[in-house]
């Protein structure tokens, strides 16, 4: 940490379909926002971002619009995604040196269109050099396992819009599967549940709420009664209602089986030797959804395997994608392949 790193801006960015967290070089994390950017609908200009656009999502007026431009796991708005991410970088560092090098995390299942838009978006956003890695890769490397070795580890990476299951071995992706069921869909499945049983609407920051304070995946030692507030369907009067955690339980298991089984089919996909490494060293999860309650003891209930939940899940790739940024030699056979510098 001499004084050049003062000066170094080099940066590492999970670009994140709920969580945009930026890495700088010698320095760690700088920035962890939400992935939404509020904008006018008449000029496209950006008028609030991250936190301070999620405070505006359900209660914006028709001239603002709030969305996530990474909503499913890739760029669903190129210009607004890149507008982000320009921002966000002006906001850790008013005069980023555009010669700078940046290392961006991407799903694992990204088109080759999707990637030259994450690369177009941080050259835009004044990058010289940009160096993508999938998302499990990041994972893996964050939570400190040895990619390189001729060992298999399965990640599990539930983030918002995304689960991304991977095996990884000898620096690469063995065996891999994206699905578009991650916390989004546990939010959905929220808001469904008391529609139909209750009669109420619910916007998505409550639901995400309920799901973080009493969501769980297996029965909790304290079953717990909430306050539920939102609009009753029939006289469209707000009003508030009482629920308990079983039962949302129940609307969670849906998106839950989904993804365990797609942990199922991945395993089946694995060639023997790695499934039996697997098999010793059990299952790494990361993302925000591996906070959910009893996910880690459900995974492990289902599939049999020991099932690990990352320290910091939140932060796994983001961690990652700034280690290999800081050993790019050491790293540069785990980089997508793309132009070269
Ligand atoms: P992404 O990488 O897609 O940006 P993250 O890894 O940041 O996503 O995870 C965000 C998701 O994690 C959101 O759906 C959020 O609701 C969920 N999440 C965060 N904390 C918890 C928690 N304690 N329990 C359940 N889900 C959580
Ligand atoms: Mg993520």
């Amino acid at each position: 940490m001499g004084i050049f790193s003062l000066f170094s801006a080099d940066l590492a960015v999970d670009l994140g379909t709920a969580n945009t967290v930026i890495y700088m070089k010698g320095k760690g994390i700088v920035l962890n926002e939400p992935s939404i950017v509020a904008f006018d609908r008449n000029t496209k200009r950006i008028v609030a971002l991250g936190n301070e656009a999620r405070e505006m999502l359900g209660r914006t007026h028709k001239d603002i619009a709030t969305i996530r431009p990474m909503k499913d796991g890739v760029i669903a708005d190129f210009e607004i995604a890149e507008g982000m991410l320009r921002e966000l970088i002006k906001r850790i560092h008013a005069n980023w040196m555009p010669s700078r090098r940046i290392v961006i995390s991407v799903p694992s299942g990204i088109t080759e269109v999707e990637k030259r838009a994450v690369r177009d978006s941080a050259e835009h956003a004044g990058a010289k050099e940009v160096h993508l890695i999938a998302e499990p890769m990041a994972a893996a490397i964050g939570i400190g396992l040895d990619v390189h070795a001729p060992v298999g580890n399965m990640v599990v990476d539930m983030g918002g819009g995304t689960t991304e299951i991977a095996v990884i071995a000898l620096s690469g992706i063995v065996t891999e599967n994206s699905i578009r069921i991650a916390g989004d869909e546990m939010d959905e499945a929220i808001i469904q549940h008391f529609k139909k049983n209750h009669n109420i609407l619910i916007g998505e920051r409550t639901a995400e709420a309920i799901k973080i304070e009493v969501g769980s995946a297996m029965p909790l030692r304290e079953e717990v009664r909430i306050q539920v507030k939102g609009r009753d369907l029939v006289n469209g009067i707000p009003k508030t209602i009482e629920a308990t955690s079983e039962e949302i339980r129940e609307a969670l298991n849906e998106p839950i089986t989904t993804v365990i089984d797609i942990v199922r089919l991945t395993l089946e996909q694995t060639p023997p030797e790695l499934a039996a490494d697997i098999l010793d060293r059990g299952i790494m999860l990361t993302g925000g959804g591996a906070l959910l309650k009893g996910l880690d003891e459900r995974l492990r209930l289902e599939t049999t395997l020991p099932v690990h939940v990352a320290e910091q899940p939140i932060f796994a790739v983001v961690c990652g994608t700034g280690t290999v940024l800081e050993n790019l030699a050491k790293y540069s056979n785990v980089l997508l392949k793309g132009r070269r510098y």
